[in-house]
């Protein structure tokens, strides 16, 4: 049987693993953390993520634990509307709802399809020969965060997450896993991926985006039905309603890299608290120790290849990007199954690069050129850029929905 070694148990890891095993692989999956996705935070996973999932089984699962979109769209500050949508268009168009749920939900559903043992927790990956597939690893002092830390530009914070222990974990390091060989590595170790620079070092790795963000679960919060991104001037506020009544906000503000630090709720209240309602109430449920705030980066300049030898890079390790369109992760899910498709087979990673870099490289610089005109502060811009979107929404949406076609409506490889 052919072995697989996949490092880094987020979502794009968990998936291809999902992926490969049922495709007849011997997979081991390496995580440096002591528990799975402790980011306690929510997520949008759109119709093209939803018909990649469905490929390993998942997506229904996926569509009973999530609320629906509802009615989406795009505010001002004040609250009036420049762009809505219906969820009956979205899904017509698209073939499929935009799903919103908690990450760890999706972590859960991911890892609980793995054989027992396939995952080993406290374990990191310190070298791969991308010739021989020779990996090797170390284990770990046990972790409670995922170790991007606090000001990677990712995903880290408070745990929700599953614990260790759970469907297809083992807690400890691999017995004498001083080195394994695989036929396939899968670098899904995030956005500072250490693989990536070891194999590509000539690019020149993540950027700060311009903006830092914060993400917080809230109790009884939010409208059901109703999912809306408000702008003003250089600040983001995001709310999607999750199932059970949780509302999940998130928000980013135009700010050099490297702050935080103190009350962040405060902060949000202080950035936010006069905004449109619900988000002052909302803020004023939220609890602080929930609130995550991580310095946005992407990886602005494409990799040249997303493999090299044995090894394929996957998600944030290969194609970070700003989350202006909720489709970090989803990519990362498109390249796992895309991944265990086409691996093995003739053209192997080379035909994954192929099918996945200059798509993903494209969603990568759609997403920053959201995210730069998010930033704009200056009054008369705002107006103007407000008043473009209302316009184009009102005289030509088709320009604006046409934009997300490409995106959602991808299929996945049948075999
Ligand atoms: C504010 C915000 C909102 C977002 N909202 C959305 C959204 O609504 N929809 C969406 O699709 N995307 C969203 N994203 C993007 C999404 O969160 C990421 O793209 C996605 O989580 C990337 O998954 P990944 O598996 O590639 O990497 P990660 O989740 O970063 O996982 C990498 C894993 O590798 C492990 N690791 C690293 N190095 C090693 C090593 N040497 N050995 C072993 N393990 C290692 C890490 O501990 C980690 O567990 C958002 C991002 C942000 C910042």
């Amino acid at each position: 049987m052919a072995r697989a070694v996949v490092v880094g148990a987020g979502i794009g890891g968990l998936t291809a693993a999902v992926a490969l095993q049922q495709r007849g692989w011997d997979v081991t999956v390496f995580e440096r953390a002591s528990s799975l996705e402790p980011v306690g935070s929510g997520l949008a996973v759109a119709a093209n993520a939803l018909k990649a999932l469905d490929t390993i089984g998942v997506g229904d699962e996926i569509r009973e634990l999530s609320a629906i979109q509802g009615e989406a769209g795009v505010r001002r500050a004040d609250g009036r509307w420049l762009m809505k949508t219906t969820e009956e268009s979205t899904s017509a168009r698209h073939g499929d709802s935009v799903v919103l749920l908690r990450r760890a939900d999706l972590v859960d559903a991911l890892s609980a399809r793995l054989a027992p043992g396939t995952i080993r927790l406290n374990t990191t990956v310190t070298g791969v020969d991308p010739e021989s597939g020779r990996v090797t690893v170390e284990a770990g002092r046990p972790r409670t965060q995922r170790a991007d830390g606090p000001a990677s530009g990712t995903e880290t914070g408070a745990a929700d997450g599953m614990a260790a222990g759970a469907e297809g974990v083992e807690t400890g390091p691999a017995d004498g896993a001083e080195g394994v060989e695989a036929d396939l590595v899968v670098a899904a170790d995030g956005i500072h991926s250490p693989i990536r620079a070891a194999l590509f070092p000539g690019h020149p790795g993540p950027r700060y985006s311009g903006v830092t963000s914060w993400r917080v679960l809230i109790p009884g919060g939010g409208v059901p039905g109703q999912t809306f991104e408000s702008w003003g001037d250089g600040k983001v506020f995001g709310v999607m309603p999750l199932a059970g009544g949780l509302a999940y906000c998130y928000a980013t503000d135009t700010v050099p890299a490297g702050g935080g630090g103190g009350d962040q709720r405060a902060e949000l209240l202080r950035l936010f608290g006069k905004w449109h309602t619900p988000i002052p109430a909302l803020l004023a449920a939220a609890s602080s120790e929930n609130v995550l705030r991580n310095d946005v980066h992407h990886l602005a300049t494409p990799l040249p290849a997303m493999h090299r030898g044995k090894v394929a890079l996957l998600g944030d390790a290969a194609h970070a990007m700003t989350p202006n369109m909720g489709q970090g992760a989803c990519q990362a899910i498109e390249d796992a199954v895309v991944l265990a498709h086409l691996a093995g087979e003739g053209a192997g990673l080379a035909g994954y690069t192929a099918a996945r870099l200059e798509r993903t490289a494209k969603i990568v610089t759609r997403s920053a050129t959201i995210c730069r005109t998010s930033q704009f502060r200056n009054p008369l811009a705002v107006r103007l850029r407000d008043m473009m979107m209302a316009l184009t929404w009102r005289l030509a949406p088709g320009r604006m929905t046409g934009a997300m076609d490409e995106v959602l409506g991808w299929t996945p490889p049948t075999s």
